[in-house]
């Protein structure tokens, strides 16, 4: 099933496209706010475009830096090369404190590892404490956003999940008693855990530390609740000194939600006494896309979300109908990397109007390397052959002055001729569902530009005088 056939789904529920739509629009707006907030922005994003060029350009040696001062400090430090490792590293570390009580932040590397199935096939109890994603982990879905991963639900259906899950009043609907009945469940979660995992969003070369931001809290409550903390980190993740940090941390929560800062920016250097710390650094193709000139500044990434606020597509899609774990512009950037033939419908997800480019706080070129990828895969053949056929001959249409002319010809003609019924909004036609076909115009720009008279078309030169 490709990007267009999920879209559709999501689409069929016209009220909530236009409501997710005009909700991510206004999260867009808040970052806007935010970012003009602050007058030198665009230096900001020009010094940490630099930075990550400059980590990734030299990653091995960081990663051994950050290993080494990681040990230094007292900390367990894993490689693991593929999810299935990452997974495998984890249950073992749990499995040796003979726990079966996980609490879990926030981790876009864990959902993409499925680390959470994989852990309770084995007997451990998983509890995602974010909010939003202990949410849709009560329904079994995957999050639709990287930020806001429950944006696709409406505060009605988080009071159907929460009266199923949390035995809340029926029709409850108020945000802030939901927020309560959740506070009041996890609250108990947290005290269980014996084990605490983490995401990671940015890992200091220079000190081993790994820097969590959160606005919950959560990520702290967890991990100095449990007695082992086992952070998981993508390659990618890395930021040569301290002094660095400061540049991601103002660009992060204003490009992400418009807020200054997030509220928790919370630092792990190593284990309290008595305590133990794991990270777990994972490859799982990040390699393979660092190989690939075109597509390396993709591990730029810091997730911070705007391409995704600010895409009409995904807008008017969802995140769900991206079916990776990354959806939106930097994901059909990421996910073809994993599985060429599976997401090869993504790169064609956009409109390549360069709004995502824009606003990519570590100035990744979203949209080039959208337009890229779409070469690659026609090159690879991993495109339909409808699409494949009818881009080879809107080639040689477009190459032909002649044939140019005599379609636009035809198509002026064809257009004042054919029934309204195939010009308007029908169940045949759904691109005129949201948009107006003009009335064609009865000549081209370049027959009537030959009608002119000679003077029109070549203005006379003004006379140069000495
Ligand atoms: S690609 Fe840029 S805008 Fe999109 S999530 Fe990553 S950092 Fe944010």
């Amino acid at each position: 099933m490709n990007h267009a056939i999920r879209a559709d789904k999501f689409l069929l529920d016209a009220d909530r496209t236009t409501w997710h739509d005009e909700t991510l629009w206004f999260v867009r707006e808040k970052r806007d706010r935010a970012v003009y907030a602050v007058p030198e922005f665009q230096e900001l994003r020009e010094l940490a475009s630099q930075i990550k060029d400059h980590t990734l350009s030299r990653l091995d040696l960081y990663l051994q830096e950050f290993e080494a001062a990681a040990l230094a400090n007292g900390v367990h430090v894993h490689w693991a090369a593929d999810a299935a490792e990452h997974n495998a590293i984890i249950l073992e570390i749990v499995r040796q404190q003979g726990a079966t009580r996980v609490v879990k932040s926030k981790s876009m590397l864990t959902e993409e590892c499925h680390l959470n199935p994989y852990l309770i096939k084995h007997g451990i109890e998983v509890v995602d404490t974010d909010l939003g994603e202990r949410i849709i982990q009560f329904r079994d879905e995957a999050p639709s956003h990287i930020v806001l991963p429950a944006i696709h639900l409406k505060k009605e259906d988080v009071g159907d999940t929460f009266h199923t899950h949390l035995g809340t009043e029926k029709g409850e609907s108020d945000p802030q008693r939901l927020t309560e009945a959740a506070r009041q469940h996890l609250r108990a979660k947290f005290l269980a855990g014996q084990v605490a995992i983490s995401g990671v969003n940015f890992a200091v070369a220079e000190t081993g530390a790994v820097v969590v931001c959160t606005n919950e809290g959560n990520a702290d409550l967890g991990v100095n609740l449990a007695k082992v903390h086992i952070a998981a980190m993508g390659i990618e993740k890395l930021i040569p000194r301290l002094s660095d940090l400061g540049v991601f941390t103002r660009l992060l929560a204003r490009s992400a939600t418009g807020q200054p800062v997030t509220t928790y920016t919370s630092h792990f250097t190593k284990p309290a006494p008595g305590r133990e710390m794991h990270i777990v650094i994972v490859d799982n193709g990040r390699t393979q896309q660092l190989g690939r000139p075109d597509f390396r500044a993709s591990l730029k990434c810091i997730r911070c979300g705007a391409c995704m606020n600010t895409c009409p597509v995904y807008r008017r899609s969802g995140g769900h109908s991206y079916d990776f774990t990354v959806p939106g512009p930097i994901g059909a950037i990421l996910s073809p990397n994993i599985d060429m033939k599976k997401h090869s419908s993504l790169p064609f997800a956009s409109t390549l109007c360069g709004s995502c480019t824009d606003v990519c706080p570590v100035k990744i070129d979203i949209h080039t390397q959208l337009y890229k990828w779409r070469q690659v895969l026609g090159e690879a053949d991993e495109i339909p052959a409808s699409k494949k056929w009818s881009m080879k001959f809107m080639g040689r249409l477009l190459a032909s002055p002649k044939a140019f002319a005599l379609s636009g010809q035809f198509a002026r003609k064809a257009l004042r001729l054919l029934p309204h019924g195939l010009t308007h909004a029908n169940a045949f036609n759904a691109w005129a569902v949201a948009r107006e076909l003009p009335e064609p115009p009865k000549q081209s720009f370049r027959e009537w530009y030959q009608q002119q008279p000679q003077q029109i078309q070549q203005p006379a030169q003004p006379k140069v005088t000495a």
